[in-house]
């Protein structure tokens, strides 16, 4: 019998960039489901934040904002930045996307010693970002 178990995690961020290593909160929430086999999800219903799965080291976790500093420079002169300066992070947001989903095996979610679940933020600091984990399976 499949079962979906929802929970719906909080943060915080500080800066205007920052990476975020939600990994043990995910992992509680897949504990506290009590699933077994299955897969979770999880998602940030937020246009200005992204979910990856990397390694959490300090000097790649700069890496990552670098990139995305080269890549989608929050000072070019996009045309959303004439209404809100925020325009580099919606374009992150959606090109690195806002979600990313693991297996679950024997209760325990399924993922290399270097895949860390991370939470971007891209236009911070936010006092609220939240964060859906959805569990499924049996
Ligand atoms: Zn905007």
């Amino acid at each position: 019998m499949c079962k979906v178990y929802t929970k719906v995690l909080r943060f915080s961020s500080g800066r205007r960039f920052q990476v975020i290593n939600i990994t043990p909160q995910v992992e509680q929430v897949v504990h506290d489901s009590g699933i077994k086999e299955g897969l979770v999800h999880i998602f940030v219903p937020h246009a200005t934040a992204a979910v990856i799965t990397n390694e959490y080291e300090p000097r790649i976790v700069s890496d990552y904002i670098e990139w995305i500093m080269r890549n989608v420079p929050p000072d070019y002169g996009w045309r959303h930045n004439e209404i809100d300066n925020n325009a580099h992070a919606h374009i992150a947001s959606a090109l690195i996307g806002p979600s990313r989903t693991f297996p679950i095996h024997n209760n325990e979610i399924v993922r290399g010693t270097w895949q860390e679940i991370m939470l971007l933020e891209l236009d911070g600091p936010r006092s609220l970002r939240r964060v859906i984990v959805e569990v499924i399976g049996e």
